[in-house]
């Protein structure tokens, strides 16, 4: 099933014609508190299904361009993001550590902004903003301690994700952390769905021209253990994003590009860059060129 949020909190399923609303059924948007409806949505989805299996057979479809697509997720409790998670980007990065043997680190969920929403670069001249594409991972249920074997419990579902950054040596969080660097969709596929996430295609253009190519089966650190090596640390909340780290390709973004991420099975959203005029800080004061060594895409 793909699910969405849309309109200012409502949550559909996406078809082949548009999205229905089943808003009604997840008492959503909640009038006090918009954003977290998705996450009690995800909590309940199991006990839900049947009842919205019934209303996608005999709900008025929407038509895509009559609506708003929002993330489709709100006020998750946590983003993970594994660093230096394919050799390929280790490389062209000049990184001798992997992900495997670093951890995580985490993006504010402030960060996370919709496939409808533009990507806004900050006000910092002489650096770089990059793109990453990434597979997103939507997590289920609250869990903590989960063992590689167990991991399919933990998840929800899938989306697209790019993880937005300012290159350079300062604090990688600081330069992570902007609002839109996480744009997240354009749906979450449920996990039912995708039989191999370990075994996904994923691209990613701007302005048309392919700038990342690759397959999710050359992760370092895979599913699983992301899945394992997060919970151990921390307690897994329903809504919470885990970003599996970028292949080779990553580049820089500039005012008026488009982007355009797709994932096999997922889906693809496109997405403008507009220059905006907050985000100012003396902390990128001094210019910063990233030394890529590029390197070949391995899923041409
Ligand atoms: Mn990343």
């Amino acid at each position: 099933m793909r699910l969405v949020r849309f309109d200012g909190g409502r949550i559909g399923v996406a078809t082949q014609g548009g999205v229905v609303d089943i808003s009604r059924l997840v008492g959503a948007p909640d009038a006090e508190w918009p954003e977290v409806s998705s996450l009690r949505f995800i909590a309940r989805f199991d006990g839900l299904r049947p009842a919205i299996e019934q209303a996608v057979a005999q709900g008025e479809v929407l038509p895509l361009d009559a609506i708003r697509l929002d993330p489709p997720v709100g006020f998750a409790s946590k983003v993970i993001a594994y660093p230096v998670n394919y050799h390929a980007h280790g490389k062209e990065m000049g990184a001798t550590y992997r992900a495997k043997n670093q951890g995580f680190f985490l993006k504010p969920p402030s960060s996370i902004s919709g496939p409808a929403d533009p990507i806004v670069l900050p006000d910092v001249p002489g650096r770089e903003v990059h793109h990453e594409a990434e597979l997103g991972i939507i997590i289920g249920k609250t869990c903590r301690s989960v063992s590689r074997e167990n991991w399919r419990e933990a998840v929800f579902g899938y989306t697209c994700l790019m993880d937005m950054v300012v290159r350079g040596r300062e604090e990688r969080v600081f330069r992570k952390a902007y609002d839109t660097f996480c744009p997240i969709g354009p749906w979450i596929v449920t996990a039912d769905e995708i039989a191999a996430p370990d075994a996904l295609s994923m691209k990613l253009w701007v302005n048309g021209e392919l700038r990342q190519a690759a397959n999710t089966r050359d992760l370092v650190l895979d599913i699983p253990g992301m899945i394992e090596t997060a919970s151990a640390v921390m307690t897994l909340y329903p809504g919470d994003v885990i970003a599996t780290g970028t292949p080779e390709g990553v580049g820089p973004v500039v005012d008026g590009d488009s982007v355009r991420i797709a994932i096999d099975q997922i889906g693809e959203m496109t997405l403008d860059v507009r220059q905006g005029s907050e985000g100012g800080t003396e902390v990128f004061e001094a210019p910063y060129e990233p030394p890529i060594v590029k390197q070949e895409l391995t899923d041409r």
